[in-house]
């Protein structure tokens, strides 16, 4: 080459910037250079194939498209060739030595944001997203030099004329490149890209570490990829072949690959739409659960391609969060290769997508639930915790709603799980609302005893069992007109119009109307004992067993009311009224008490007694010790009567 042909330019500052930053900073994930230089070939491929339908005639137009990487241990270098465009000597300054539409400032304003955003990461966690966003500013090129202390472009432009050299741009990504005919290898059509690796970088010209990065991040580009003469993207892009002809297998190995989970899913939805927005997604329904609610929280998204190249991973825009469990891709025309992450955000063509998708699943979970409800019941398990989250989307609301499922008193185990429109069909005419109950599992469902009325009357009740269940049945309020409800603000009123079911077998027997007034001075009694720890003591309804409940005067149920005061930071007991069952046989004997002597201190102890175990089955209990001492004092005294009674 000679010394006067050869122009030594300076690369424009804000490349300079960038440059530095990607030379010197980013340490972590530097394989996504290979996904760049790919993209950019697949890119060059696509342009020559339009200029080609278009009816232009390129050079060798009977040379494949196809893009080849060849790798070379010894004199540590990777090279990249395709037969696409190509760039003419002004396009290699223009196009590698500026860059274009401000790219290079929205990348520092991202990066530094993703630098400030990862405070408390390592910085090792916020370079790594760093490198993520490269591909999104035009700046995907300059990566190269994260791994290459020089890098020769040579490229001949596929609608140039045969005659003229081809050119080679050559850089160290210090501050200067140049431009040169080429002297050395030379593509008949298209560019060659040659990357003298730094020292630390030599496993690019390792054979299996390429082609795992390749794999990896540019497995479905839609031109031959050879690697050593050998083809690595060989794997179709599913997405885009039609139904029909895609078997199980393919589409259980293609979820294996993309997501490496070890299990097959659980179910596949492959959607292909034209209007209102094109686009073609493979999802899958995975067969294991993620905690969405713990460490899981950011590990959701679909993967966004643009016409089978990937655009970015995990993209949150593409699906509502209550189909988190949702796993694939998304491939769409209808969006530029070069798109930008500000520009995904809100962006038109994705809230289609976005609501083109939710319809579809809602579409596919209720076939589901319809045709093989073991199926349902198994998705649900896994993933109706995040699903329950729908009840926010207020244009499916309805649907959302059909397709909740609880575990209920009418149900035999605590697997089983019933729909509100079947808990419906199984409610006595008049019923108009959907009962449910508060409680952590089953077995506590079943001992609260707010519950007995309904137990009695034979009424379903709903168990929910997760804190977010609440908050679900309160923001629907309604569905198919009926209201849900607590139990425990159920009302005598409310329950009266239904017949017992079933009989208490040893129903006390009424009490005289002396002893109905005397009642009323019992609970009297009781309140003053009790303070301001009750609002009230009243004659309970609702209850079979139990001697007492509390219940709160505002309707408020007791879970919701704990959320409340967690939220408020509230330690403090809640005020709520005291139920007491008159028939039960505690209650009788603390009447005789109260008539032999309403001062009687043992009236007082078991009335404390009596509210403690109410405030245990709430929920709440702040003192143990109390609650040990009196026990014990009611403990030692009916072992000392017991002993006297029985003249042991
Ligand atoms: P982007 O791909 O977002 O435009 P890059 O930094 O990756 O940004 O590439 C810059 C430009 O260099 C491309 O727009 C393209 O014009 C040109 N270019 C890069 N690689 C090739 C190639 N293999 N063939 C033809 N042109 C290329
Ligand atoms: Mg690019």
């Amino acid at each position: 080459m000679s010394a006067e042909k050869r122009e030594e330019r300076e690369f424009r500052a804000e490349v300079r910037k960038v440059l530095h930053i990607l030379t010197n900073s980013l340490y972590t994930n530097r394989e996504v250079f290979l996904r760049e230089l790919v993209s950019n070939a697949s890119d060059a491929l696509d342009k020559l194939r339009f200029r080609v339908n278009r009816g232009e005639k390129p050079l060798h137009d009977d040379l494949p498209l196809e893009i080849r990487i060849t790798l070379d241990k010894d004199a540590k270098t990777l090279t990249i060739a395709d037969t696409g465009l190509g760039m003419t000597a002004e396009e290699l300054a223009e196009n590698l030595g500026t860059i274009a539409k401000s790219g290079s400032e929205e990348f520092l304003a991202d990066l530094s944001a993703a630098a400030t955003d990862n405070e408390e990461k390592k910085e090792d966690a916020a370079m790594a997203d760093a490198a993520n966003i490269i591909g999104r500013f035009g700046v995907g090129f300059y990566s190269v030099f994260m791994v290459a202390k020089k890098v020769e472009v040579t490229s001949r432009p596929a609608f140039g004329n045969e005659n003229e050299p081809a050119h080679v741009w050559t850089s160290d990504g210090l501050g200067t490149f140049s431009v040169d005919v080429s002297e050395g290898e030379k593509p008949v059509r298209g560019t060659i890209i040659k990357a003298y690796l730094k020292d630390d970088c030599a496993e690019y010209a390792e054979k299996y570490r390429v082609e795992s990065a390749i794999r990896k991040h540019s497995a479905f580009v839609p031109f031959p990829i050879f690697l050593d003469g050998e083809q690595v993207n060989t794997q179709p892009a599913l997405w885009r072949e039609p139904k029909t002809s895609v078997t199980k297998e393919q589409y259980d190995n293609f979820y294996k690959s993309l997501t490496y989970d070890s299990k097959d899913p659980l179910d596949v939805e492959h959607i292909s739409v034209d209007v209102p927005v094109q686009f073609t997604a493979l999802l899958y329904i995975p067969d294991s659960k993620t905690d969405f609610f713990g460490a899981g929280r950011d590990f959701w998204g679909l993967d966004l391609y643009a016409r089978r190249v990937l655009i970015q991973h995990a993209n949150k825009e593409l699906i509502p969060e209550y189909l988190a469990f949702l796993k694939g891709v998304v491939d769409t025309e209808d969006l530029p290769l070069n798109i930008s992450r500000e520009t995904l955000q809100e962006n038109i063509v994705l809230h289609k997508i976005n609501q083109v998708i939710t319809r579809q699943t809602l579409g596919h979970l209720e076939k589901m639930a319809r045709d093989d409800v073991a199926k349902y019941d198994a998705f649900w398990h896994l993933h109706g915790q995040i699903f329950k989250l729908g009840y926010q989307d207020y244009a499916n609301r309805d649907r959302v709603s059909a397709l909740l499922r609880f575990n209920s008193s009418a149900l035999d185990t605590a697997e089983a799980l019933t729909s509100l429109d079947a808990y419906r069909e199984r409610a006595p005419e008049d019923q108009k609302a959907y009962w449910y109950v508060t409680a952590p599992n089953r077995e506590a469902a079943r001992l609260n005893p707010h519950m007995e009325i309904f137990r009695k009357k034979g009424i379903e009740v709903l168990f929910l069992f997760e804190p977010v269940d609440e908050f679900v049945i309160d923001g629907l309020g309604k569905y198919r007109d009926w209201d849900f409800k607590s139990v425990e603000s159920a009302t005598p009123q409310d329950l009266e119009k239904f017949a017992d079911k079933e009989k208490s077998e040893d129903t006390a027997p009424p009490l005289s109307e002396e002893d109905n007034a005397s009642f009323d001075g019992l609970m009297a009694r009781m309140k003053e004992i009790l303070g301001n720890q009750v609002s009230e003591v009243r004659v309970s309804h609702r209850l079979a067993d139990s001697p007492a409940v509390l219940v709160s005067a505002d309707g408020v149920s007791s879970s919701m009311e704990k959320l409340l005061k967690v939220m408020q930071k509230d330690d403090s007991l809640p005020v709520k009224v005291l139920e007491i069952n008159k028939d039960n046989p505690l209650l009788r004997s603390m009447l005789q008490i109260y008539k032999a002597n309403a001062d009687d201190k043992i009236l007082a102890e078991m009335t404390r007694g009596l509210f403690d175990s109410c405030l245990l089955v709430d929920g709440y209990l702040k003192d143990p010790q109390m609650l040990a001492q009196r026990t014990n004092e009611l403990l030692t005294n009916a072992a000392r009567w017991y002993t006297e009674v029985r003249k042991i």
